[in-house]
């Protein structure tokens, strides 16, 4: 068995944040008890429909008055494209993801979905136009079906499996004892990290949304599931808005725009190619992780050799 170990922690020093995961739809926010903080504006009225132009202008956030997460942010994603955050754990990189589908307010700046404040807009139809697939998705204890189909109620037979098959998870859904029917959750048949990944890939797939937010995981995936992974994110964030919180050198270098973290402000900003020449803090993260994967390569052949 080839288990290429793979250091997929960003750029050597990030790791998993079990509790403070991002959940997928609002209902599972609920179910997980996190704090609802934030109320819809007594005028809010829904998002209106637009191509899904991002904008963070001079965001500023502290969960407690005593110490500043976010000390001014600004980036621009265009409709379509893609931007990486990367930096070391704690800078601040899933408080992002958690103000962009308002977990929380800002303490200072604004937030713009296709021009509009979102703290004026309702919640349900920001998240309604935001896509989410975290690092540990929550699975029901229901069928295999019903855990795809959640991300759009409704969703013919025909509509699942198209999902489930861009997604990469179609033919694992084949070689289960009932299909699509098979029960799967705590109660189930218990699915890996890749299969869940997929599983919640499909589901943002049906609900088709505008804005995607991807927090990928950071664990060790051997190199087919890698591939698989890879490959049904391409699929899902094709052409839409996409934030990632970005752990894997490939997405990475593919982003139009990554911006740095570093104790709550972007400290570098530009594509892999710019960052590189820079050659500053980036540079150093990219040489680092380089080194790591290089080493586990070998690490993998010595395996198969032996
Ligand atoms: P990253 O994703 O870059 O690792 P986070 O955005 O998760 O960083 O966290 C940034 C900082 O905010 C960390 O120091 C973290 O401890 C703190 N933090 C995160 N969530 C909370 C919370 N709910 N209450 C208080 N502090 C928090």
């Amino acid at each position: 068995l080839i288990q290429l170990y793979m250091p997929l922690n960003i750029l050597g020093f990030a790791y998993r944040e079990i509790k403070q995961g991002l959940t997928d739809t609002e209902a599972m926010f609920t179910l997980l008890g996190e704090p609802q903080e934030v109320a819809d504006a007594p005028e809010a009225t829904p998002l209106v429909a637009g191509p899904g132009a991002l904008a963070f202008e001079d965001v500023r956030f502290a969960y407690r008055p005593d110490r500043q997460i976010l000390k001014g942010i600004s980036f621009a994603v265009p409709p379509g494209r893609t931007l990486a955050i990367v930096g070391p754990t704690g800078a601040g990189k899933s408080t992002i993801s958690r103000l962009l589908f308002r977990f929380y307010d800002t303490t200072g700046g604004r937030i713009l979905v296709d021009g509009q404040p979102i703290e004026r807009v309702t919640q349900h139809s920001l998240r309604a136009a935001i896509g989410v697939v975290p690092q540990d998705t929550v699975l029901f204890n229901d069928t295999i079906r019903y855990n795809i189909a959640y991300g759009r109620p409704g969703a013919s037979e025909e509509e699942v499996v198209q999902a489930a098959k861009l997604a990469q998870v179609h033919d694992f859904v084949m070689r289960l004892p009932d299909g699509y029917r098979t029960m799967v959750g705590e109660r189930g048949l218990k699915l890996s990290g890749g299969e869940k990944q997929r599983v919640a890939i499909a589901r943002t797939i049906l609900k088709d949304p505008r804005i995607l937010i991807l927090d990928e995981a950071t664990s060790a995936l051997d190199t087919r599931t890698e591939q698989e992974i890879q490959a049904a994110l391409r699929q899902v964030s094709a052409n839409r808005t996409t934030l990632v919180i970005a752990h894997r050198l490939s997405t990475v270098v593919e982003a139009d725009e990554i911006i740095v973290l570093q104790d709550g402000r972007i400290a570098e900003r530009g594509t892999h190619a710019v960052l590189i020449a820079a050659d500053g803090l980036y540079a150093e993260m990219w040489r680092r992780q380089s080194e790591a994967v290089a080493m586990a390569e070998a690490a993998a052949a010595a395996q198969v050799a032996a």
